[in-house]
């Protein structure tokens, strides 16, 4: 197990994000959480991840309490995320954007990057490696020096996702991946996501896509108003009553058969 969520629940004053959800997530799964706008997904991203700390509940990362961990001490810990708006460094380079990703991971103090010592210089061309690496894995090893704003928006998000990858996470966690993106962009993210898959990080994504999550997804939590309402595989999740009556009462877009 991954990912152990007990009974988490969130409330901002008098709205209740989060009620009540637990969920585990497997080692080298994809798995999706999904539901209708405001359902609690992003909310349950933040409170993973601590940028905000559940209002009860426990959350456990590879057995090991995590909730009250430090944002940045949980990147330590293994996992990492994307963001539903994409949030790269636009005025950096390509590598340098997954350079900086690589940074919790760099073991170089102050006095070994001034005076460059040998152990910095082997730990520098080792980080370098490992990102054009990263590059060549999401497809954009022929845009290393291109601004990173100056890339068309797939190229973004898949920037963003090989800065994630970079800290050599356990857990990736993306919000949204496929917003925004052409159906080739799609595809290509597919087979991405399918690739990480392979090299053993474990995948929690929310996604409004729902073709592309049903193709993907090992299994699946529906969240609606901030409450669990379904959990199982794609197949499971397609065939459940309450689900889609959740999404037929929601906008179109968010339609199962969409
Ligand atoms: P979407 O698919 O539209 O991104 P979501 O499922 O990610 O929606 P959340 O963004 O988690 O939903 O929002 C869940 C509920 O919590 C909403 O009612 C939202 O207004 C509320 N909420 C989220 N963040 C905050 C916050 N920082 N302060 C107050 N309320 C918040």
């Amino acid at each position: 197990m991954v990912l152990e969520l007990k009974n988490v629940t969130k409330n901002f004053g008098g709205i209740s994000a989060l009620t009540d959800v637990s969920f585990t997530i497997n080692e080298g799964e994809i798995f999706g959480l999904i539901g209708p706008n405001g359902a609690g997904k992003t909310t349950m991203f933040n409170v993973i991840t601590n940028m905000f700390l559940p209002t009860s509940g426990e959350i456990n990362f590879l057995g090991e309490k995590i909730s009250g961990t430090k944002p940045h001490k949980i990147t330590d810990k293994g996992i990492c995320r994307t963001f539903q708006n994409i949030r790269l460094f636009s005025q950096m380079t390509v590598l340098e954007n997954v350079l900086v990703g690589r940074h919790c991971r760099s073991k170089s103090g102050v006095f070994s990057s001034v005076f460059r010592t040998k152990s910095q210089q082997s730990e520098e061309a080792m980080t370098r490696e490992a990102a054009t690496e990263l590059l060549d894995l999401v497809g954009l090893s022929d845009y290393e020096d291109v601004i990173a704003e100056n890339l068309a928006y797939g190229q973004q998000r898949r920037l963003e996702i090989a800065r994630a990858l970079a800290s050599n996470p356990k857990l990736l966690l993306l919000d949204e991946p496929a917003a925004g993106m052409n159906e080739t962009e799609t595809e290509n993210l597919f087979d991405l996501i399918k690739e990480v898959q392979k090299k053993g990080v474990t995948v929690l994504l929310i996604e409004h896509d729902m073709p592309f999550v049903m193709k993907l997804c090992d299994r699946i939590t529906v969240l609606n108003f901030g409450k669990k309402l379904a959990e199982g595989t794609p197949e499971e999740i397609q065939n459940n009553k309450d689900v889609i009556e959740a999404y037929l009462g929601s906008e179109e877009d968010d339609d199962l058969d969409a």
